[in-house]
């Protein structure tokens, strides 16, 4: 079954998640339902791609109103496709969400256990990634891109929670949302090089070539196998089968929109009394 489902024009939700805790409000927004127009139609949600600042600013109240998570609560990152991941606390609400500056600096993922904190990140295309140890309490986001799956940031969230939370593999769920996929998405050798050294699984698991020197990836397909490496369970590791550049009536694309596009985003927190 597909993990992401659509919850009305605005996100996708995920019931899995939902189902392990009702206080966890995650998922994936839409192209739809906001205010920005050209290229951004219509809810652009990234304020560093050249839309209008005030428009961003809107669209991310709309979502925030339909998910019931004041923005108040949100916390926004600088994303620079490498691997830095920030431990979130409640002294870091707010940053980021109503101007680009206060955004935490060069950060691809993020993890908290304080509750009423909205972790976020902005995609069009890279593999974003949500996390969660229900006996820790913690909840996490990553932003994989090829770079972030070359340097391996999808596990190294998990081998920080083991070494530094005292969390236990079994007891962690990831699931894998909507991504540009092997049916939209060519490399070349640097790239498939890169990430393919990896994983041990072999190149026909996750790459197909398709001329000489192009390869047809699926950047998911890598970060599973990562995961499962690491140690994750495969049973507790939920994907989804939707390509961000196939569904051009859902999502933005950077790939096919050739580079000037909008931001979906990736949230999730948990919830109490707010
Ligand atoms: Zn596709």
């Amino acid at each position: 079954m597909e993990p992401f489902q659509l919850r009305n024009d605005l996100y996708m939700s995920i019931p899995l998640l939902e189902e392990l805790n009702p206080s966890i409000v995650a998922g994936f927004s839409t192209k739809r339902g906001g205010i920005s127009r050209g290229d951004f139609n219509s809810l652009n949600l990234g304020l560093h791609v050249g839309d209008e600042q005030q428009s961003v600013r809107n669209n991310r109240q709309v979502l925030s109103e339909a998910i019931e998570f004041p923005l108040s609560n949100w916390v926004c990152a600088q994303q620079t496709h490498q691997d830095h991941i920030e431990k979130v606390t409640v002294t870091d609400l707010q940053k980021g969400v109503f101007d680009e500056q206060s955004a935490l600096s060069s950060t691809d993922g993020m993890y908290t256990n304080d509750k009423n904190l909205m972790l976020t990140l902005c995609f069009a295309d890279c593999v974003p990634l949500f996390y969660y140890h229900p006996k820790k309490q913690l909840i996490g986001l990553i932003h994989a891109g090829w770079k972030g799956t070359a340097a391996k940031i999808s596990r190294k969230i998990v081998s920080e929670w083991v070494m530094k939370e005292g969390a236990s593999l079994n007891d962690i769920y990831v699931f894998i949302g909507p991504s540009i996929k092997g049916c939209c998405y060519i490399v070349d050798d640097r790239v498939i090089t890169s990430v393919g050294k990896t994983v041990h699984a072999p190149a026909q698991q996750y790459a197909k070539e398709v001329t000489k020197g192009q390869y047809a990836i699926d950047l998911s397909k890598i970060n599973k196998l990562q995961l499962v490496e690491e140690g994750v369970k495969e049973k507790n590791i939920f994907s989804s089968s939707l390509c961000t550049s196939c569904k051009s009536d859902l999502f933005f694309s950077h790939r096919r929109d050739g580079g000037k596009t909008g931001r979906m985003m990736s949230f999730i927190g948990y919830k109490e009394d707010i």
